[in-house]
């Protein structure tokens, strides 16, 4: 098969349609390429508890027909172990030809990509955090609130975290937290002058997700199925845009698990295999994005340059623990809004920062927790059965910086990636989870023993950084422009090309910088028009 497009966009998750809008307003012939695989797990219908307690195939959402939350023990997020998202990640390394070493390689083969499973934290990258920006920041500041009000905010006007998020401008008012957070809010607020002065601050996490309706999509009703897929599309999911990008005549969009990119004559021929059938297909156009998620992209883009010298790739370091509230034993459980509730932000090092936040435990399957206690599985579970109506779970990300990752081209033309985190990751861990201790036992919360887990290399999907952006690029590097030095016609847009990465949620910056190239491809394009260089 072989159809001609002013642009190929390889990928459908939060980049590639974040992409797609400026291209397709601008009249460009667009065809987005992805995975294809739909969910196929049944849902909940009804509230989370209601569920719990009154449905017969509870179980089959819960752990699935082949007990996929057993299997997944790659990562410490809940999300991973949901039957619902099998399809997000099913089939990701061997579509794409990952190996690793020491390093949690997730991506997605599936129309939206992982925001089909993501926790829609979102914040702001400032000034000083966009220093390694070689871009215009006024470009990217106007990407954040095109994309952030095309996907919807919610979270306050103002509190502790306003200036870290620095997003409020644009948001909906915040989703309500349940009894545990918001008593929590309430012993910070009365104590946040001592928190402070020790580094920690806490806020309303700031969210991709509908507070009140809008449109098609509905404010969120607490019903606590965040984890399983929100019944009234109040999370943001690129899966919303996509449906938005096929209104428009002149974007297509096809099934294809891309292998390889050649350059030919001021053209680009994609190629790959149809996830149905594995059979050949192929694809021209003037000019191809990357946004196939970063380890994908760098894989693409490594093949297409016959690179095979090593590169970095940064990815967050993490930790997730267990906090437990004594008063609130034995409380009644009620449904609550199942993803991150409150942020904190906690000084560690003077360039280290740590982002964290903490999540009602009503909406999430206990097993994931069981297995961090120092218990036999047995009494593990017996004790947070107990325990869980009083607790609520944390995570927490360190800058990228402190990773120590490479990705290399093998001879064989698969990506392999060795994991690595820098000497002093397990020292800042241990200071990130007494200071966490400390500041948490004056709101009354009690860390469980042995509960706080790192993560291992790669282990929460914060990855990036493997071709960056440079304003003196070299091979394996790309422009301001997200091209890639040496390729004319090639752009990364998705995570790959960021330069840093923080602590913060990155998904919104790496929306707001895939919006920043497109606009800037059609203000080019405007000025010297695309060739069409195939013609039917
Ligand atoms: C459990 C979980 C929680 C998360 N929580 C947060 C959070 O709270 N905040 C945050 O900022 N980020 C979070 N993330 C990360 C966030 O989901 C990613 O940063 C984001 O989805 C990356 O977008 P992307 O478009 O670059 O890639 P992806 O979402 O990975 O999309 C990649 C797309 O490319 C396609 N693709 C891949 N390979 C190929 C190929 N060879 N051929 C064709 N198509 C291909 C896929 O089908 C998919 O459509 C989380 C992720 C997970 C899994």
């Amino acid at each position: 098969m072989s159809t001609d497009f002013d642009v190929v966009i390889i990928g459908s998750g939060p980049a590639g349609v974040s992409a797609a809008f400026p291209l397709v307003e601008a009249g460009l012939r667009v065809l987005m390429l992805d995975g294809g695989k739909q969910a196929s797990a049944p849902r909940p219908a009804e509230n989370f508890i209601q569920e719990r307690a009154t449905q017969d195939d509870q179980w089959q959402w819960m752990v699935g027909e082949h007990f996929h939350p057993l299997q997944m023990r790659d990562a410490l997020s809940p999300k991973l172990r949901v039957p619902g998202h099998a399809h997000v990640f099913d089939g990701f390394r061997e579509g794409n030809r990952i190996d690793t070493d020491r390093f949690v390689a997730l991506g997605s083969l599936a129309p939206g990509g992982l925001s089909n499973a993501w926790g829609c934290g979102v914040a702001r990258l400032t000034g000083a955090e966009l220093d390694d920006y070689p871009c215009d920041p006024d470009e990217l500041a106007s990407s954040y609130q095109r994309v952030a009000r095309r996907i919807g905010i919610s979270g306050p006007a103002s509190d502790e975290l306003s200036d870290y998020f620095a997003l409020d401008g644009w948001g909906q008012r915040e989703i309500p937290l349940d009894t545990i957070h918001a008593a929590m809010q309430r012993k910070y607020l009365a104590r946040r002058d001592g928190l402070a002065a020790e580094g920690f601050r806490m806020g309303r996490f700031r969210l991709a997700a509908l507070s009140e309706d809008r449109g098609e999509r509905l404010g969120c009703n607490q019903s606590g199925n965040c984890l399983f897929g929100c019944e009234r599309r109040s999370l943001y999911s690129a899966t919303e845009d996509l449906l938005l990008l096929k209104r428009f005549d002149n974007f297509h969009h096809a099934e294809l698990v891309v292998e390889d990119l050649e350059q030919q004559g001021q053209g680009w021929l994609v190629r790959g295999t149809q996830p149905r059938d594995g059979s050949p297909g192929a694809f021209r156009a003037g000019q191809v994005y990357l946004a196939a998620g970063t380890i994908a992209s760098t894989r693409l883009a490594l093949n297409a340059l016959q690179l095979a010298a090593p590169v970095r790739m940064l990815s967050c370091p993490t930790a997730a623990f267990i906090l437990w509230l004594p008063t609130f034993l034995g409380a009644h459980r009620t449904n609550a809004f199942g993803s991150a509730q409150l942020a904190f932000v906690q000084k560690l090092r003077e360039d280290v920062t740590a982002l964290g936040s903490t999540f009602s435990t009503t909406g999430l399957p206990m097993s994931e927790f069981a297995r961090h206690l120092p218990l036999r599985r047995r009494y593990a579970v017996d004790f947070l059965r107990a325990l869980m109506s009083s607790c609520v779970v944390g995570n927490m990300f360190l800058p990228g910086h402190l990773s120590d990752n490479q990705a290399m081209l093998t001879p064989d033309g698969s990506l392999r990636i060795t994991g690595g985190h820098h000497g002093d990751v397990a020292d800042l861990l241990k200071l990130a989870a007494s200071r966490l201790r400390r500041a948490y036992a004056r709101l009354g919360a009690f860390m469980l023993p042995t509960s706080f887990t790192p993560g291992p290399p790669g282990g929460d999907i914060h990855y990036a950084g493997s071709l960056p952006m440079r304003s003196q690029p070299v091979r394996g590097q790309t422009d301001a422009d997200g091209q890639l030095h040496g390729l004319s016609g090639l752009y990364v847009v998705d995570g790959a090309s960021l330069p840093s990465l923080s602590e913060k949620s990155h998904t919104l910056t790496i929306m707001a910088n895939a919006d920043r190239i497109a606009n800037a491809a059609v203000r080019r394009m405007q000025r010297q028009p695309i060739q069409r260089v195939f013609h039917d």
